[in-house]
């Protein structure tokens, strides 16, 4: 017995030499045993044989091959393999022949993992911090530039890469927990090996690999498993209505049509609207979803059957080999919305705790909502979509902490979008943010006034949604969208000869430490409050730029929360409040801790806001 074991060892070791020398490229290179859609399509591709000639056979009792596509290119063929209630993790050697030529490929298929809590979706209980992974920190200066990337560091340009990486994200994760948030999203972090600006890491050149200038793909899952440990989750960023121009199938599609192709080039229209508009134009339709995003992105098509499949899996084998909790997709309406549904769906049945926010950048919100699952839509579209980015409430929160207060103007404005939920079906479910890095930051749109500043986050920590923070908003730091760069800066102190170091307390100024201080107090104390994740919230028309609102629960459990938009101290009479009040005397102020035993009249002092809660 023992010899026969160490035969097929050294013959599985001698297939697994040949077979991984062979292809220019299997994708997925590896599957696993246990989902419920019980098929996977696996792409070969070599660069030098005509694989359309060769016949493959899977030599395996319990996995079938139920079928073999060839395309026009001959280079490609992609096997469909089933798999049966009896297959078990192992590897099954896939023999390709061409008369006396063969091939063999052993496919592996691994077991799931065990472990309950590793894939956690995220909710309404989470804050999440964006990290743009160049800018961040650079933990190894070793990856900053690597042959075969078309770009290496020049961190004195603002559209080149700085050299910042997963090792930096990593390092720092005890500062990413100790500001209280619970959830990292990084903008993607997949290869980018574009010849210009590949830094944001929106024009993916392979979808199985991460960028090596942020780190292996052993990296990021090491960077997710520390996270988890230190109760940490991950939001992946994913791009699927386009890749990037050097992308390696682009350098040799299996079928043309894997991409939509103009005569000449031919731009998105970007007008997100056009693809729920009752009265829209087929023309204007198809410019939105199938024109090219930039010149350097080429627009994917998702009604080609096997680049539709390939993207499905794709998604749910990162969730499966990394462990991440959630994903926020990019540019949500340009690729087939019916594609969409049937994308997000496959991952919803396989993962029914994750969660998936889409991007769908519009003030609009009928064009918002209409791409949250269980909107009423005019054309019975349903999206699979749990979550959605909340961009008119960010424009509500910048033009109330910037106007003067009226019937409908300054705080009004929180108001009258909040008022609005009703489009939403599940408002709570929406991600909510001052800035992220496609807009001017915070602290910029707040005229660096840390009142207003101040102001707008506990807004955001307090009201009905996912709570979204960019990174070193913490640190007030500054910029101007229509300088585009300069809202994507490095964090001092992330990169070796900083002079300054702002992960660090000595490192920050006074006013720095103040709005972190201020931002942690809140953030910590949001982690343990239910009635902020998931109870009820009740708001009253504002008096006088004042907004008053409440977080309330079955249990009794009830959140005051009162913001006061004037430039003068105002005296705040309850009377008005006491459906929501009543049977409270006392209140405990959550950012100072001090106690209120009178709650009949309160004093707002000028520009500030309270967060009471009530005993
Ligand atoms: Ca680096």
């Amino acid at each position: 017995m023992r010899r026969i074991s160490i035969v097929s060892v050294f013959l599985l070791i001698q297939i697994l030499a040949q077979g991984q020398n062979t292809f220019t490229r299997v994708e997925p290179a590896f599957w696993w045993v246990g989902f419920s859609n019980p098929e996977v399509e696996v792409l070969f591709y070599h660069k030098d044989l005509n694989l359309s000639a060769y016949q493959p056979r899977v030599q395996s009792e319990t996995v079938k091959l139920k079928r073999v596509t060839r395309t026009e290119n001959p280079r490609y063929v992609f096997l469909t393999l089933q798999l049966t209630a009896a297959t078990q993790p192992g590897v099954v050697p896939i023999v390709f022949t061409d008369g006396k030529k063969s091939i063999t490929y052993s496919y592996q298929f691994k077991e799931r993992s065990s472990d309950k809590n590793r894939i956690q979706g995220f909710s309404a209980a989470d804050v999440l911090y964006l990290i743009m992974p160049d800018r961040f920190a650079n933990g190894d200066v070793k990856n900053d530039s690597l042959p075969g990337f078309y770009q290496g560091v020049h961190r004195d340009q603002p559209f080149g890469r700085h050299g910042g990486d997963l090792k930096g994200i990593s390092d720092h994760l005890d500062y990413i927990k100790d500001l209280g948030v619970t959830g990292i999203w990084l903008n993607p972090i997949l290869e980018n090996n574009q010849k210009r600006e590949s830094y944001h890491g929106y024009a993916i050149t392979d979808l199985y690999q991460v960028d090596q200038r942020f780190g292996s793909n052993e990296d990021y899952v090491a960077l997710i498993n520390k996270g988890h440990s230190m109760g940490i989750k991950m939001i992946q960023d994913m791009v699927i209505n386009h890749i990037g121009n050097e992308h390696w199938l682009m350098k040799d599609l299996p079928e043309k049509d894997w991409v939509h192709q103009f005569p000449t080039f031919t731009r998105s229209n970007y007008r997100s609207e056009a693809v729920s508009d009752p009265y829209r134009s087929t023309q204007d339709l198809t410019l939105m979803t199938d024109g090219w995003f930039d010149n350097t992105m080429p627009d994917v098509n998702q009604n080609n059957p096997l680049f539709a499949t390939y993207l499905i899996q794709n998604a749910i084998w990162w969730i499966e080999y990394a462990g991440i909790d959630g994903i926020r997709m990019d540019t949500y309406p340009y690729p087939d919305k019916d594609f969409m549904a049937r994308w997000a769906k496959a991952i919803l049945t396989e993962y029914p705790q994750f969660n998936i926010v889409g991007e769908v950048l519009m003030n609009a919100k009928p064009v918002i909502s209409y791409w949250q699952q269980g909107a009423f839509n005019h054309d019975g579209y349903q999206s699979n979509l749990p979550s959605v980015i909340d961009f008119p409430l960010t424009n509500a929160i910048n033009a109330a902490l910037n106007e003067k207060g009226s019937w409908d103007t300054g705080l009004s404005k929180l108001y009258m979008t909040l008022s609005h939920d009703f489009i939403y079906p599940n408002a709570n479910g929406n991600v909510t943010f001052v800035d992220n890095h496609d807009m001017s930051r915070y602290y910029h749109n707040v005229g660096r006034d840390m009142n207003k500043f101040k102001m707008g986050l506990t807004f955001l920590l307090t009201t009905r949604g996912i709570p979204q923070l960019y990174y070193g908003t913490e640190l007030l730091m500054d910029g101007d969208y229509s300088i585009h760069p300069t809202v994507r800066r490095d964090v001092p102190g992330g990169w070796r000869d900083d002079k300054e170091n702002n992960f660090i307390r000595a490192g920050r100024t006074k006013d720095q430490n103040e709005a972190y201080d201020f931002m942690k107090k809140l953030l910590d104390w949001r982690k343990s409050k239910p009635v902020i994740h998931s109870g009820k919230l009740m708001h009253f028309i504002p008096h006088d730029n004042v907004y008053v609102y409440f977080r309330y629960s079955e249990n009794g459990e009830t959140v005051m929360v009162v913001l006061n938009g004037n430039d003068k101290p105002m005296e705040l009479k309850t009377d008005r409040f006491r459906e929501v009040i009543r049977g409270k005397s006392s209140a405990k102020d959550v950012i100072n801790d001090a106690i209120i035993n009178n709650l009949s009249s309160l004093q707002i002092p000028a520009n500030a806001s309270l967060v009471l809660e009530l005993k």
